[in-house]
């Protein structure tokens, strides 16, 4: 496994970071949280989450069986249909959902451990992303009071439109292990300042955190049944989700194939759906750009949460003048990076999720290789307890090669050069996915040459991975379907009601013809 890579001389990979504190926390056991009462699955089955980093029991939780989400959606159908949420004000709902967001706030430290145990992610990364959150769930209570309909005065005298924006029903909500919290924080706090209700189903990796958030729901006052959680695998779990006909809409985040699978699905019972899939983002490089942001934010581009991202900027297309001078660069910055465990306090790429998903990355790179890529730096899982792969270069990338079009989700960046704008957007354009992009250049018309014709929902001009609650996020192509923030984010979990108003007489259709 992974030796055509062994081979070359590179320059040496970043040694793992040494002296982090050892886990010290007590084994967090997560129930199913079903009509406001937590307990066990039926049959009484569990399962368990170890650390990617350290190898220790981080957590247990109850395994949902089809009776158990059975349950959970029906739980959910009677708290929509008896208006104890929608019926709620807007300004109701508002004060929840910022309670919410305090009791976030009140168990950062808490939440952000487990979430780095369970994901292998930075300590100090998964307190900014716990921390983070609260802002989602600000920006959803606003949207909760401002959210409405239209009113037609143009009609002529005798109607008046009205159009109603009403919460669509029961949604199911899927998440991925890469940013556990922070994804279910860009669905529920919108689904619930619509009105709707929800059943969610968390990874089975990375339970912890949506736990725990179903109790801060329950203090800060959301009804019981309003949100239930079944936590369990995708396919006995989730997938009812996409099938069961009291669903409404299922808003998934996670893999292409399997959001292709469950939007077939869904589609096919007239459900709405909301895909958030994966990426083969670009960052486009001319040589006119501010050098050491552009080194720094491809760097970070790539290894932020050890690739393991949607918006991973795994793919940089560099002008060809400049694209040795670029990849030794990047090669001596990925030299440096943090590496290691993710309870270190310098720790910036903490361990790959699961050995499946370092056995995919592997592959990946062995691919790129043998097809004729060249690896520049890394490329190996180090020789340690944890699930730690190198950083890792690869050039002398085609824009035809698997590794230049596939998404390989770890701290993996290809180098694929290219002559001028117009053949950059179309390497950039020539990938099944289109998530996320950048742009790097002085020149405002280069950039926003390249930022209208990239294929994607964001584009980032001179900068890489901001974001905003105000900001809609979402991509085109085998990305995805719909968008999730901004403005527009609550208005998705609703459906329009037309009421049309007739005022005065009104001539009778059915009247008998006078005789002639
Ligand atoms: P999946 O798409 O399998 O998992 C995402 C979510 O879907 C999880 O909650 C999972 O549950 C659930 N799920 C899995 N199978 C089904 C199913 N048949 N029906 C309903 N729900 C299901 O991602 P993986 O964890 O397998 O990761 C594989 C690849 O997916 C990665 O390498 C990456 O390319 C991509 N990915 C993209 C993400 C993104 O942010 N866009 C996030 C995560 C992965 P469970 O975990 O319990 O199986």
């Amino acid at each position: 496994m992974n030796q055509s890579t062994h081979n070359q001389a590179l320059p040496a990979a970043p040694a793992l970071l040494a002296g982090a504190p050892k886990p010290d926390h007590a084994v967090f056991h997560g129930q199913l949280y079903i009509d406001g009462a937590w307990r066990e699955a039926l049959d009484g089955a569990r399962f368990e989450r170890r650390s990617p980093a350290h190898g220790h029991l981080v957590s247990t939780f109850a395994e949902a069986g089809s009776a158990d989400v059975e349950e959970a959606i029906g739980a959910a159908q009677r708290a929509f249909d008896d208006g104890r949420w929608a019926g709620l004000k807007g300004v109701e709902r508002a004060r929840i959902l910022l309670a919410v967001a305090d009791g976030i706030t009140a168990r950062v430290d808490e939440m952000a451990l487990l979430e780095a145990l369970e994901t292998g992610k930075p300590l100090a990364q998964a307190r900014g992303e716990v921390g983070g959150c609260v802002d989602l769930w600000q920006y959803a209570a606003g949207l909760a009071r401002t959210l409405s309909g239209d009113a037609y005065d143009s009609l002529g005298q005798d109607m008046l439109g009205i159009v109603l924006r009403q919460p669509i029903g029961v949604v199911g909500l899927i998440t991925p292990w890469n940013f556990p919290i922070w994804i279910l924080s860009q669905k529920l706090p919108f689904a619930l300042a619509a009105g709707c209700t929800c059943v969610v189903k968390p990874s089975e990796l990375t339970s912890s955190t949506t736990a725990i958030l179903m109790q801060i729901l329950a203090q800060a006052g959301v009804p019981p049944g309003v949100v239930n959680l079944v936590t369990g695998q995708g396919p006995t779990v989730g997938q009812p989700l996409a099938e069961h006909p009291a669903i409404a809409m299922l808003s998934f985040t996670g893999s292409t194939r399997v959001g292709s699978l469950l939007g077939g699905i869904a589609s096919k019972g007239l459900k709405k759906v909301a895909l958030e899939l994966g990426g083969k983002n670009p960052q486009i490089v001319f040589p006119d750009c501010d050098w050491d942001a552009m080194i720094d934010a491809v760097v970070f581009g790539v290894y932020f949460n050890a690739g393991e991202c949607c918006n991973s900027g795994s793919r940089v297309l560099v002008h060809a003048s400049i694209a040795e001078r670029f990849t030794q660069a990047v090669v001596e910055r990925s030299r440096q990076v943090a590496i290691g465990d993710p309870l270190h306090p310098d720790c910036k790429v903490g361990a790959i999720v699961s050995e499946r998903q370092m056995a995919d990355i592997l592959a990946n790179i062995d691919k790129g290789v043998a097809d004729g890529a060249r690896l520049r730096l890394g490329g190996k899982r180090y020789d340690a307890d944890g699930l730690y792969l190198e950083p890792t270069v690869i050039g002398d990338v085609t824009p035809d090669m698997p590794i230049a079009r596939e998404e390989v989700f770890g701290p993996v960046l290809v180098i694929i050069a290219f002559d001028d704008a117009r053949q950059a957007v179309s390497i950039a354009n020539d990938t099944a996915y289109g998530l996320s992009a950048a742009v790097w250049s002085r020149d405002i018309d280069t950039c926003l040459t390249v930022a209208r014709g990239v294929h994607a929902g964001t584009v980032w001009v001179n900068t890489f991975l901001d974001g905003y609650p105000e900001l809609p996020f979402g991509g085109v192509k085998a990305s995805g379907v719909g968008r999730e923030l901004g403005k527009q984010a609550v208005e998705d979990y609703t459906e329009t009601k037309t009421i049309q108003l007739h005022m005065g007489g009104r001539s009778n259709w059915w009247l008998p013809r006078p005789a002639a």
